[in-house]
């Protein structure tokens, strides 16, 4: 697994500006724009900062709000949730929990029994395709 830097500088280096800014300074990257938005091949979603495992494109669905969108983590333990204080959007951010980097924000609206939509930033993510049919 790729290395975790201990420096913002680190982190510049390791990462395109376009996730850093996501990663690590929280932006959102503008609904519609995202590499990762359309792909519906079989794969791992992992952190684009660390490469743990985030999420399965078994859990992908189309949600309508522009950003990737999934009903559930690959592990619970692979993310960590912490309440956002907005103002005026009261939300749960998500975070990788091995690299802590930004990924987006965990909402109650989402199908299944669950009923959770993690609507996460492509740019936070790395797809890597299942190479075969099991
Ligand atoms: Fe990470």
């Amino acid at each position: 697994m790729a290395d975790i830097p201990e420096t913002e500088e680190g982190w510049k280096k390791k990462l395109s500006s376009k996730q850093y800014e996501i990663l690590r300074l929280k932006a959102t990257e503008r609904p519609f724009t995202g590499e990762l938005l359309h792909n519906k091949e079989k794969g791992v979603y992992a952190c684009a900062g660390c490469g743990q495992e985030l999420f399965s494109s078994e859990a992908k669905f189309d949600s309508g709000t522009g950003w990737p969108s999934f009903c559930k983590p690959i592990k619970e333990e692979n993310i960590d949730k912490k309440p956002d204080y907005a103002p005026g959007a009261e939300r749960t951010e998500v975070l990788c929990s091995r690299c802590r980097g930004h990924l987006g924000h965990v909402f109650d609206d989402g199908p299944g029994p669950a009923g959770k939509r993690y609507c996460i930033n492509s740019a936070a993510l790395e797809f890597r395709k299942k190479e075969k049919e099991d």
